[in-house]
């Protein structure tokens, strides 16, 4: 982390977990034991129906409610669809682009990714676009080649002025929900790679001002460590943010010095 130049971000992802009236409940307890200090930016990712219940819980607080997907599209018959406008007007401020289960499960490509994050970005949302790669990837030793080309065509006609809203999540998809987390060092090693990229499409300032995140299988006993290296400014965390109590301790793990 950098919390000099750049925000640091906690952020959870529910995936297809907990119904609306479990969000009231969730929201109620993680209330009750939220941190006083403002030492990091916390967002929470739900399920659409869950959205209502969680932004009427957090209105008062820190936290920010945001979405897992949105379509690239304004309006029209795209049934079962969500458009970023709506996602505002109930209340969200984040959005999850091109996790890789949306990737993997739902066919979506760069082009997708790069059209959500623009429409994101219109809407007044902050898209936290995600990347990363396969463990034959990082075994073919393409980690780097792949997430270059991710991160290049996901950003495609960002303009200048936007791109320190976006936030990246580096996420190897082996890592994902396997309780295999990247060593500090791995995941440190792309997140760098990261914004050297962002370094040379915008500039020195705009990568240095950019937040960019890990995940995968990050939880309260690994996030320490995780979050000492100087490119991770926080974790999109999928299963331990579904207990507030572990997702605190990641928020707590975020409350030591910096680079
Ligand atoms: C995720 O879904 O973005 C994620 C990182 O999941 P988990 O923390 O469960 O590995």
């Amino acid at each position: 982390m950098n919390r000099k130049y750049r925000k640091t971000v906690i952020a959870g992802n529910w995936k297809m977990n907990k119904t609306p009236s479990e969000t009231k409940e969730f929201m109620t307890q993680l209330k009750s034991i939220m941190p006083k200090g403002r030492w990091c930016d916390i967002a929470l990712c739900v399920p659409a129906v869950c959205i209502p219940a969680a932004v009427r819980a957090m209105r008062e607080t820190r936290v920010g409610i945001g979405a897992e997907n949105c379509n690239a599209k304004a309006s029209g018959a795209y049934t079962g669809e969500i458009a970023t406008n709506m996602l505002v007007d109930a209340g969200c401020k984040y959005v999850i682009i091109g996790h890789s289960e949306r990737r993997e499960m739902y066919g979506e490509t760069d082009a997708d990714v790069n059209a959500k994050v623009l429409a994101a970005l219109e809407a007044g949302l902050t898209p936290i676009m995600c990347c990363g790669e396969t463990l034959q990837q990082r075994e073919a030793g393409i980690t780097a080649e792949h997430i270059t080309m991710q991160i290049k065509l996901g950003l495609a006609g960002v303009p200048e002025d936007k791109i320190r809203k976006v936030i990246i999540a580096y996420e190897p998809i082996w890592a994902i929900g396997t309780g295999l987390t990247a060593t500090p060092e791995q995941a440190e090693e792309v997140c760098e790679m990261i914004r050297s990229v962002v370094r040379k499409l915008y500039s020195s300032k705009n990568a240095r001002a950019i937040s960019i995140l890990y995940g995968g299988s990050m939880n309260d006993k690994n996030a320490y460590e995780l979050l000492a290296q100087p490119d991770i400014d926080g974790g999109l965390i999928g299963g331990a943010s579904l207990v507030p109590e572990k997702f605190v301790k990641i928020i707590e793990a975020a409350n030591q010095p910096t680079v």
